[in-house]
């Protein structure tokens, strides 16, 4: 028998956008870890079936899979794998192949097929040599089956992980289509109901109404009570006296009511005609939720789930336990399969007995929170309050970052709904000189709906002493008594000197929060600023275009992304996009290495490639820009590929919000104004910043902030991502196996 490890991957139950990815990390990280790859089509059908079902996979098999909706090596549901006697067809051609490590994406039900067979393994292979169908040293061989679940499911129902594959791409498509419907909804004073998938789970459902402001939600999890027919009209009628002109209602299609009757979008059309004498218009997004192209977070976290699961499915040793990779913020979680998979299915089990508490704490400690937030935020208030409330100020600074609308809009209407009077500044810091102040109201800020931009506009100046009188004045003046900074590192430097400067100017004795905003993603103690993820969507946008233009001829392209000093931008754009090398500020250039690189080109169009992907942060060295880069590699083509370069220019900066930008600006404003209001109940007056950070939210003071930071290159000292190059180098640089990848890798 060899030493040989083989490996199989497939995917199960419904396709998700972003099972590829998977796919693709799997075949190549295998193929560097030494193992060898098998590729099963059709789900468990291809295990049973075997023969043609089940490929040895080379490196090029998985070539331009990532941006591919869907799963490029199919899926199918089959009755014959609930069968034992299903099961141990599979287990045959398992062990004919000598296959005993698998990767299975899919959904619960795939999941439970998977551990069902890992349980059984040993009996079938008892059973097998017994009927002469395998050879004794073949059941030796392969003692036990290892396996590597990873939930590949739009619905986000895995309880014990923030995302699954798929989720992300599935809010594109959503909000996408509420936005859609929000203005057309808004040109004939309409109400739509948008009905989303989510049997048991109401994420998507949730998630889409908080980012497209919808007007209410029904999710599975939290059935609404009695009477629920009335509460909802009341809810439109409010939102139409506050202003609105569209209302949108968004359900998830397993909703039921307290006594277990599906409530389904005509039962709620029917009764809002009944009530309103006009019945809303319905649409069922359906299948195309499912469908399109991977967002840019299902390409790179699923390359890393693919990765990490096929690591540790390869290091697998007998007796080790089947595990699920799931995520928690941007970190890869372990989560034993059989337990993960019986959390997930007790949901059900929590409805049927109406024990609520059971099924909205299953989804995790946010989901709860996020319900509330939505209601507060849904709600506008009605009777304007006698007493003077609390005036606090928006202003923005720094670059312009998709989701700053967002933000301060949230800011706005939850500030409301916390007793606050909200103002605006215009034009960032020298607005605040020039006292340039308007009110803001929920009505006034809910025009601004999803778009990019910024209302209140933005400035990257950092007051200088001189101006700082005038802030102090306005801020007297205007009576603030506190100030809410959407916006980047610059925003940070001004409310720290304005901390600073308290003795001289009493005015600066106010609580001040910075919510970090900024394409850059170079904020402190903070993982994704807001608008990141945005501009990372666009990156990838517009690289498969290039990609595609490229692909009728021989070429190299080099990508510039901005980002100023920070890689982010350029190293992420690079995984989802399959690029073969990044050059970042971070890790620095050389001509050494560009000349290394130019050499592994010519190799490579040598072979059969036509086109090689190399991504450029703007400021990654100033002297190497992408324009000498791209004639010293059009120079080394010579004839054998030309070498082209696109720079992504502003557009990075615009755009509607992506959902997850638009979620994450909720939350952080949402963190900003616990913390505001907080210091006025205590009478503190401190200045902060929110950073969150592997999922955990929270404020830290100001002047400690250029702590976190290397001001020099004004990069945070943290940069969690940076650690995800090595999966770049993985995935799409065909170099020859390396077994010392698997000998590192520590369980
Ligand atoms: P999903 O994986 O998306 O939850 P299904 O529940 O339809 O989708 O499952 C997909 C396939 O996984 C099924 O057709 C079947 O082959 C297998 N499967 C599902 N549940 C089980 C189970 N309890 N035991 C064995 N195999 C199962």
């Amino acid at each position: 028998m060899s030493e040989q490890l083989n490996i199989g991957v497939l995917t199960s139950g419904g396709d998700a956008p972003g099972m590829n990815a998977v796919v693709r990390a799997v075949v190549r990280t295998s193929l560097h870890a030494g193992a060898v790859p098998y590729t099963i089509h059709e789900g468990w059908r291809g295990v049973m079936e075997g023969g043609d079902a089940i490929v040895r996979a080379g490196w090029s098999d998985v070539s331009s899979v990532l941006g591919r909706g869907g799963t490029v090596i199919g899926t199918a549901r089959s009755a014959e794998f609930r069968e034992r006697s299903g099961r141990q067809r599979a287990a045959l051609n398992l062990v004919r192949r000598g296959i005993d490590r698998l990767v299975v994406v899919g959904g619960d039900g795939s999941l439970t097929g998977a551990d069902t067979l890992a349980r059984e393994w040993r009996d079938h292979l008892t059973d097998l040599l017994a009927q002469g169908a395998i050879s004794s040293d073949d059941a030796a061989a392969h003692p036990s089956l290892h396996i590597a679940g990873i939930v590949g499911s739009i619905d986000n129902d895995l309880v014990g992980s923030s995302m699954t594959v798929g989720t992300d791409s599935a809010l594109h498509r959503i909000m996408d289509a509420t936005d859609a419907i929000a203005s057309t909804a808004a040109s004939h004073q309409r109400t739509f109901i948008v009905e989303v998938m989510g049997r048991r789970c109401g994420y998507l459902a949730l998630t889409a109404a908080l980012g497209s402001a919808a007007d209410e939600v029904f999710i599975p999890e939290l059935p609404p009570e009695d009477g629920w027919e009335d509460a909802v009209v009341a809810k439109i009628r409010a939102a139409h006296a506050a202003g609105r002109r569209d209302s949108i209602i968004i359900v998830a299609e397993g909703c039921q009511d307290r006594h277990g009757t599906p409530l389904t979008a005509a039962r709620i059309q029917q009764a809002i005609a009944e009530r309103v004498g006009e019945a809303p218009r319905i649409t069922a997004l359906g299948h195309v939720q499912r469908g399109g192209t991977p967002s840019a977070y299902d390409r790179w976290m699923s390359s890393a789930l693919g990765h990490t699961a096929t690591l540790e499915v390869l290091a697998a040793g007998p007796g080790d336990d089947s595990y699920i990779f799931g995520t928690r913020a941007e970190q890869i979680v372990r989560l034993p399969l059989a337990e993960a998979v019986a959390n997930t299915q007790a949901v059900g089990t929590h409805l049927e007995r109406g024990d609520y508490a059971a099924s909205l704490a299953a989804r995790g400690p946010h989901f709860a929170h996020k319900l509330e937030l939505f209601h507060r935020l849904s709600t506008p208030l009605t009777d304007s309050p006698a007493r003077r409330r609390r005036r606090v100020a928006i202003v923005h600074v720094g670059g312009l970052a998709p989701g700053m609308n967002t933000a301060a809009r949230t800011a706005v209407q939850l500030g409301e709904a916390l007793g606050l009077e909200m103002v605006g500044v215009r034009g960032g810091f020298p607005g605040l000189v020039d006292g340039d102040i308007v009110p803001l109201s929920w009505r006034s800020v809910d025009k601004w709906g999803n778009a990019g931009g910024a209302a209140l506009g933005t400035r990257r100046t950092v007051p200088d002493t001189g101006e700082l009188f005038g802030i102090a004045r306005t801020l007297e003046e205007r009576r603030i008594d506190g100030l809410i900074m959407i916006g980047g590192l610059a925003g940070y430097e001004g409310i720290l000197s304005l901390a600073q400067e308290r003795l001289h100017y009493p005015a600066f004795n106010i609580p001040m929060v910075c919510i970090p905003t900024s394409i850059d993603n170079n904020l402190p103690n903070n993982d994704f600023s807001i608008g990141a993820d945005t501009a990372l969507n666009t990156n990838v946008e517009a690289i498969d275009r290039v990609k595609e233009s490229a692909s009728a001829s021989n070429r190299c392209f080099v990508v510039e992304t901005m980002g100023r000093n920070c890689g982010f931008l350029a190293l992420l754009s690079g995984i989802s996009t399959g690029a073969e090398q990044v050059y970042l500020q971070e890790t620095g250039m050389s001509l050494a290495q560009l000349s290394d690189d130019a050499a592994s080109m010519v190799a490579s169009f040598r072979g059969k490639r036509s086109l090689y992907l190399v991504i450029r942060n703007e400021q990654a060295n100033e002297n190497l820009t992408t324009d000498l880069i791209t004639r010293l590699f059009e120079e080394a083509g010579h004839g054998l590929f030309d070498a082209r370069s696109a720079v992504i220019g502003h557009q990075q900066q615009g755009g509607e919000p992506s959902p997850f930008d638009r979620d994450l600006a909720i939350r952080l404003v949402d963190a900003a104004l616990t913390d505001l209001t907080g210091q006025f109940r205590d009478g503190t007056r401190d200045a902060r910043y929110i950073g969150s950070q592997d999922g955990d939210i929270r404020s830290y003071p100001i002047r400690h902030f250029d702590e976190q930071m290397d001001m020099a290159t004004r990069l945070p000292l943290r940069q969690w991502w940076l650690g995800l190059r090595d999966l770049l180098y993985t995935l799409a640089r065909n170099t020859s196996a390396e077994p010392s990848l698997l000998s590192l890798y520590q369980r």
